[in-house]
Order: structure tokens, then sequence, then C-alpha cells
């Protein structure tokens, strides 16, 4: 295992961080919680989980192994979350810190999240006079948490104009091999702050370890694309924990093999991925940003486009793109979407400025259509 120091707050974590959002619930919170040990004795030293992760089952997960490793609870870093939208008054949030307290069965937590920032204006509503920052620092000073950080799904620009603010200690972001293009200036802005540097994400959504072969361009050695991708996010300088939801003892074995090599994607490895992702791959967006601010209607082509991926890639039938329609609305790629795709009036800019040619217009349409059937639900 490797280590980095977390930003500036003198605390050096692993590199490689247990995610515990991908629990397999049809097994014991006790079976479950015997991966967490399993990966404190593989060198692991950061842990993060959230209220409502695998049914609402990780706290208490993470409640069992921290139970059994009280002893060494100075040397291992446990994280929570709060999101604005529920939590935003000193009670509210002190409530929320205390029960995630209580589940995780911990004095304090070492990071905690503002969560979820998928809106400029969430931000802002965090950060009010009174609001969930003010009250997450009261928290801070009562000893209740150690460090303030933010979570978030917001482009580079936004990510920016956040990091100018400096009000964090850190800030997890979903960057990955894939996305890298478009998603790099959050990082370089936040670790070039002095911000400590957390990636989710890592397997984009687990597309790359469904699509060995498609993605078999990411390695030029022996290592599986899946490594590859998670070697990308452990070895980079800039990223100071990469998180990887772990279900099996397995992935912890490969993540901390990864990690003990740890061998830099140089930026010649970089400029290889991307002239791939650009001549190859030609019926997937690269995520490199070039169509993010041409767009009259404001909608967030770039993101729309990597969302398609997951339909060139995955098969999913229209009912199953439904649903995922709904989840990416909600929580992950168009959560911060100013526009919906249905309101594409083909001017047709963002396809001349489109590195790939994609027939966005096209894709739009078959977008805009699932949404339309999403909002017929809703008013039925
Ligand atoms: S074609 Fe549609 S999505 Fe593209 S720039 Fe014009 S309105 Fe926006
Ligand atoms: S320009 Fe094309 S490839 Fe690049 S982000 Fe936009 S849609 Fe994707």
């Amino acid at each position: 295992m490797i280590y980095a120091m977390y930003g500036k707050t003198g605390v050096q974590v692993s590199a490689v961080g247990f995610g515990g959002m991908r629990f397999d619930v049809g097994r014991s919170n006790e079976e479950n919680a015997e991966l967490l040990l399993y990966a404190r004795d593989k060198g692991i030293t950061y842990f993060d989980t959230a209220p409502s992760y695998c049914t609402d089952q990780s706290e208490d997960i993470f409640g069992i192994a921290f139970k059994q490793m009280a002893d060494q609870r100075d040397r291992l870093y446990v994280t929570s979350k709060c999101m604005p939208t529920e939590n935003d008054t000193y009670d509210s949030v002190r409530a929320g810190v205390e029960k995630s307290l209580r589940r995780i069965q911990v004095d304090y937590l070492d990071f905690y999240h503002v969560w979820c920032i998928r809106r400029f204006d969430q931000y802002e509503m965090a950060m009010r006079p009174g609001g969930q920052y003010e009250s997450l620092l009261r928290l801070r000073e009562e000893g209740l948490i150690r460090h303030v950080v933010i979570s978030t799904h917001l482009s580079g620009p936004d990510v920016k104009r956040i990091v100018n603010n400096d009000e964090f200690a850190g800030i997890l972001l979903g960057v990955n091999i894939l996305n890298f293009q478009y998603r790099w200036h959050g990082v370089l802005a936040a670790h070039e702050a002095g911000w400590g540097t957390v990636a989710m994400n890592p397997l984009a959504g687990g597309l790359i370890p469904k699509n060995e072969t498609i993605f078999s361009f990411l390695t030029e050695t022996d290592e599986t694309p899946t490594e590859a991708a998670l070697r990308f996010s452990i070895s980079c300088p800039q990223i100071n924990v990469t998180l990887v939801g772990f279900t099996t003892k397995e992935h912890i074995d490969m993540a901390c093999r990864v990690a003990d090599k740890a061998c830099l994607f140089t930026p010649a490895d970089q400029e290889r991925i991307k002239r791939y992702l650009t001549k190859n791959m030609d019926v997937l967006c690269t995520g490199c940003g070039y169509c993010a601010d041409v767009c009259p209607k404001k909608i967030i082509v770039p993101s729309y486009m990597q969302f398609y991926n997951e339909r060139l890639l995955s098969n999913k039938t229209d009912k199953e793109m439904i649903e995922h329609t709904r989840f990416h609305h909600d929580w992950v790629l168009l959560s911060d979407r100013t526009a919906e795709a249905y309101e594409c009036v083909a001017c047709g800019r963002c396809e001349q400025a489109c590195t790939q040619h994609l027939p966005i217009i096209k894709r739009l349409e078959e977008i805009g259509r699932w949404e339309k059937k999403l909002i017929e639900e809703k008013t039925k």
C-alpha cells in the first residue's frame, strides 16, 4: 500500500479508500463487516460511508467493524456525509452527525462531507449564514468531527469557483480514466489549492470491468483494463485517495495489488489513451468537453453524451434506460443539468464542436423520449 498526505491536514491516508456503497446486502451485516477488517489488514486506513448507502445498512456495517478496530482508532480514518437539502440548521446537522457516530460506533468522524452538491445553488445553500457549513464548523470545535470536506458532481469551472473560496479541507470528485479530460480541471484546482483530493467512481460505475474487451486499449501490458483504470487513479499524484466500492475480498486484493505497484501513468500514457478514445472509439463520447459551452439552451451536452455511452456499451433496453435516466437525473451525471435533453432545438452547434463527430441531436432525441416518460409517470 502507498500512503499520501490528505491535503494540508497533516493526516496520512492510504491511497486506496474503502468505499462503503457496494456491499452485497444479501449477506449479513457481520459478514460484510469482515471486509473492513480484511481491508485494514491489507493496509487500507481510509473508510468512506454515508447514510442511505446499501439500503441504509452501510453505516451499521461500518459500526460492527469499527467496534472491533477500536484499539486502532487513531490510525484509521472514517467519513460520513449529509446533504444541505436535508439538514441545514445547527440542530438538524448535529442530529445527523450524532446518528452517524452512533451507527459507526465512534466518538468522532475524521472527515465529514457537505454531500452530493449537484448544482451551484446547493453549495450556496450549504454556505448560508447559520446553515450546514457553519454548523459543521461548530461541531468541529466541539470535537465531533475533525475535518469539513465537500463532495460534488459539478463540472471543473464550478469546482474551481468553490475551491477559490477556500472553505474546505478536501473534496470528493467523480473522476476516472475515461472522463479525466472533462473532469481534470476540478482535480487540479483542488490539488493546487492544497485541498485533499478523493476520487470516486474510478471504474466508471462498473462500465470498465463489465466491458474489458472493449476497454482493452487501456493497457499495453498483462494488467487488465480494470487494473489499469485503478492504477490511473491510485498512482496519480494529484489524487490522495481513490475510493473503491468493495463487495468481495478479491476486489480488495486487486486494488491493493495495484497500489503496491503504483506505477505512474506517464503523460505519454495519457496521450495514448486520449488518442485511442478519440480515434478508435468513434461512437463514444470521450468527455473532452469541447461542446461544453456552445448550447444556446444550456443543455449539458458532455454529460448527456457520457450518459449515452452506457446505452452503447451495455445494451440496456428502453425500460432499463428510463430507470437509468431517473438515477442519473437524481444522483449522477445529469444531476446538475440546467435544461432537459428534449429542449434541444437542433441548432447543430454542439455537433460542429464535437471532436468525435457524434450524432448528438439524434441521441438527445432518444434521451428526451426517456425523460418525457419519466414526466408522464410523475403526472399519473
Ligand atoms: S443542437 Fe441542441 S444540444 Fe446541440 S447546441 Fe443546439 S440546442 Fe444545444
Ligand atoms: S465534444 Fe463530443 S466527444 Fe467531446 S464531450 Fe462533447 S460530445 Fe463528447
